[in-house]
């Protein structure tokens, strides 16, 4: 009896074993059960029917990521979470790794080396998949920069210090030609929908979008796309959270404090 109960715990341990092991691996290829031949001789076994691996639920639906694996507050962090409640952190910071981004411009755009690779790859992917030809509206923007930029309207443009520009991790987005650049027009232009449904893939996030201004604080920006590094964007796209407020657990930023 004591030994059968030792079975019985030995053959469900071993099954949450696996079951542990296919979801981080992702499926069982190669695993083979702890239990098979003993527990098969012992018939008050019941061992619980263990599923098939292509019945397994998908490793994406595993909520394993780590969301506090970089830093949301550290300018320098391409997690960095800035919004009116949340201004840039020292006010007048610069990225130390900022380069030129060699793609087509209306003003010659500068970020943080990682994202410029990224915008390079994401322009170069639209036009040999889709023959769309984008250019750079807009990229980093300093503080002064900003105090430029800031027409006194907090819906469509952010105070200085408040910038996401300032992180060198933003760059507005539209068609070569112009056509509907830095308007909301662009969301339905072909351009407006390759980046809203590719970006992810290189990284970026929409980060305005229509149905979110209660949370952003800003209007539709179907221009404006943020570097969060393939990890984090790719988490999001597949999780369905369009937010870096609603992702991180912060709260809404509709105005300013
Ligand atoms: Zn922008």
């Amino acid at each position: 009896m004591r030994q059968r109960r030792r079975l019985v715990i030995a053959g469900s341990l071993s099954l949450v074993l696996i079951a542990v092991a296919v979801l981080v691996v992702g499926y069982v290829t190669g695993i083979e059960p702890a239990d098979g031949s003993s527990s098969a001789a012992d018939d008050e076994v019941t061992p619980t029917p263990r599923p098939a691996p292509n019945s397994l639920p998908a490793p994406a639906s595993v909520d394993t990521f780590d969301r506090g694996a970089r830093s949301i507050d550290d300018p320098m962090s391409i997690w960095v979470v800035v919004n009116k409640l949340r201004p840039v952190n020292p006010q007048e910071f610069e990225p130390a790794d900022l380069v030129e981004v060699p793609v087509e411009y209306t003003n010659e755009p500068e970020l943080r080396q990682e994202a410029s690779a990224a915008v390079v790859a994401m322009f170069d992917a639209a036009f040999a998949e889709a023959g769309l030809e984008l250019a750079s509206n807009s990229a980093y923007r300093s503080y002064s920069a900003q105090e430029n930029v800031y027409d006194g309207d907090d819906a469509t443009t952010a105070r200085p210090g408040f910038s996401e520009h300032q992180t060198g991790l933003a760059i507005d987005i539209g068609p070569l030609s112009g056509e509907c650049s830095l308007d909301p027009c662009l969301a339905d232009m072909p351009e407006g929908i390759w980046l809203r449904d590719n970006a992810w893939r290189f990284g970026f996030i929409l980060r305005y979008p229509a149905d979110k201004t209660p949370i952003t604080g800003y209007s539709f920006e179907p221009w404006h796309f943020r570097y969060v590094g393939t990890e984090l964007a790719t988490e999001m796209h597949d999780t369905g959270v369009t937010t870096l407020e609603e992702f991180f657990g912060l709260p809404p930023a509709p105005e300013y404090g």
